[in-house]
């Protein structure tokens, strides 16, 4: 019998939790689904990581109301991918005025945004289950360049005061995609990292750069974090514990490209490979959530990358669906 696609068999509902971390922070987890994080300022509110759908986000929104009656201003989107930008109209509509994404992340939208929603629509039925409410894709209002801010231009670190706390945002380095962007409450020693870094549950690498990865999150290390929001997976609280999702996302990480570069330096096919990186990656990440979901595509773009591929190839809904079947036994 062959495999479900993707997560296409998926569809018991996560369980939410809402909980404070420090002063300000606040972290939205989803047992392993897309995560949220929201800084609560004495004037503003920002949200990080907007859900798959508006009426996901709503219920993001009706959570922070329980806490917090101040507006939702900023949005910041940590990278491109539909799980996480598309329920951004619903701040919208609740009165945000600046979505914030890297220079990398626009490009990726301009480039390849319009395949990416209908790819991660079809991988993942149950997050997109009110798939009507997108009203397409999310364009950024605010990007954060390279530029000098002297000439006018936007910086490449941006620090917004949301009354009481200071948020900055930035691009550490290329990794899960090549615009990841972090929030950062120096005060508190909160990370709000998106995919960059996962914890307990699959680590998706599609699209991303596995050869400079490791360093950014050791950039990430030396913030010497007491808290952190990753993308998937709990709420890691104390230093202890953020080295622990640190150390998890790397070791998935190095231990995929290994394997890949192993496999194609050997002049293995893609379905060879994956039997390879099967052999180290399923002993210690077989259980989590989504590896099963992930592991196909992980395989494709460390296999790509392992033979001098640098710019991830986009995936399309035949583009996925193609290499699904063509893995299969
Ligand atoms: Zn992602």
């Amino acid at each position: 019998m062959s495999k479900a696609f993707a997560s296409q068999a998926d569809l018991a509902d996560k369980t939410i939790t809402f909980e404070q971390l420090s002063p300000h922070c606040w972290a939205y987890t989803t047992e392993g689904d897309p995560n949220s994080g929201v800084i609560i300022g004495d004037r503003y509110i920002m949200v990080s990581d907007a859900t798959a759908t508006p009426a996901m986000a709503r219920d993001l929104i009706a959570r922070i109301r329980t806490v917090s009656d101040k507006p939702i201003k900023y949005v910041l989107l940590t990278h491109y991918h539909a799980v996480r930008v598309l329920g951004a109209s619903a701040f919208v509509d609740e009165g945000a005025t600046e979505i914030i994404a890297s220079q990398g992340t626009y490009d990726l939208i301009v480039e390849r945004g319009e395949q990416d929603m209908r790819s991660e629509m079809e991988r993942f039925p149950r997050l997109f289950r009110n798939a009507e409410t997108v009203p397409g894709l999310t364009w950024p209002t605010l990007v954060i360049g390279g530029g000098n801010p002297v000439r006018g231009e936007v910086p490449g670190r941006l620090t917004l005061d949301l009354g009481g706390v200071q948020v900055e945002v930035w691009h550490p380095g290329p990794g899960h995609t090549r615009g990841d962007t972090i929030a950062w409450i120096g005060a508190e020693k909160v990370l709000f990292s998106g995919d960059l870094v996962e914890y307990e549950a699959g680590v998706y690498t599609g699209d991303a750069h596995l050869e400079e990865w490791p360093a950014t999150l050791e950039a990430l290390r030396a913030l010497e974090a007491e808290a952190i929001v990753p993308g998937r997976g709990a709420a890691m609280k104390g230093r202890a514990q953020v080295n622990q999702a640190l150390d998890y996302t790397k070791r998935w990480v190095q231990t995929l490209f290994t394997a890949a570069r192993e496999a194609a330096a050997a002049g293995m096919d893609l379905k060879a490979a994956m039997a390879h990186t099967r052999k180290s990656m399923d002993p210690v990440f077989g259980h989590v959530f989504i590896y099963e979901h992930c592991l196909p595509f992980d395989v494709s773009r460390a296999y790509d990358e392992a033979k001098g591929i640098k710019n991830p190839r986009i995936w399309t809904a035949e583009r996925d669906q193609e290499m699904w079947a063509s893995l299969q036994d």
